[in-house]
């Protein structure tokens, strides 16, 4: 990357479109050189996510058909599709068995196989995929559907079990790791756990906002604290690393 391209720091997961002003949420980040990976929940939110973020150095839109819309939702994976050719990027996908969400798991599955496949036809996309209590059957899904050199995972706001990690790491996977993923002792020994070479920073705004600017997308530094405290190095030796990961994760080949 030239100097002008670096990114100051990295938010590989954020809903800018769900900010009260999406066009100045993606200003600032290109201003303040946050390389931002852009999510969507619906690809109808896609063209315009993606128009915004087109002619920027730090902003990409992903492609994304969020689980938790399944139920409602579903008949827009022909859309999804559609636009699929038309990005590297593809997020929030994945699978939610959480209570609220729960009854339309087979659906969401059977989208999210769908999802998989697509990408892995393509050969060239980068996913950011949500596993909340799914961990097992979204790394199942990802092992039977996209083959490691179809694809780029990375796992957002992981929340499996040590086990589930290592699973996760030998298929390749990353980690979009957040504030509240360095919340509790279990979380941060997790979270260590990891190879410091598959990690990334994600905020998941405005999800994990805290109270005092809500108006304004979260910043990725408190993640990049915690990281260097639990690494014992300074911010910018992490930020350093992640740069290189999402270089590593980016690359062509
Ligand atoms: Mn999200």
């Amino acid at each position: 990357m030239t100097d002008a391209s670096r990114p100051r720091s990295v938010d590989f997961h954020c809903h800018l479109d769900l900010y009260p002003d999406h066009e100045k949420a993606v200003a600032q980040r290109e201003r303040e050189c946050i390389f931002t990976l852009a999510v969507t929940t619906t690809p109808r939110a896609w063209p315009r996510n993606h128009e915004l973020a087109k002619d920027t150095r730090h902003v990409r839109a992903a492609l994304g058909l969020h689980p938790q819309l399944i139920a409602d939702h579903a008949h827009e994976l022909s859309l999804w599709k559609e636009l699929l050719p038309r990005t590297r990027y593809v997020g929030e996908v994945g699978l939610d068995a959480g209570p609220r969400f729960y009854k339309s798991l087979d659906k969401q599955k059977s989208v999210f196989e769908e999802i998989l496949k697509a990408c892995a036809t393509e050969r060239d996309k980068i996913l950011s995929i949500h596993s909340v209590r799914a961990t097992k059957a979204v790394l199942d899904m990802i092992e039977s559907n996209l083959p490691p050199k179809h694809g780029r995972v990375v796992l957002h706001w992981f929340t499996g079990t040590p086990s589930e990690a290592r699973r996760a790491i030998d298929m390749g996977c990353y980690f979009s790791i957040n504030a509240s993923m360095l919340t509790s002792e279990k979380r941060v020994q997790l979270v260590r756990s990891l190879p410091a070479d598959r990690v990334l920073t994600e905020t998941d705004g405005p999800f994990t906002e805290q109270v005092d600017r809500p108006e304004r997308p979260s910043n990725v530094d408190a993640v990049l604290a915690g990281l260097a405290k639990i690494y014992g190095k300074s911010s910018s030796e992490v930020m350093h690393g992640i740069e290189n990961n999402l270089k590593a994760l980016l690359s062509d080949d």
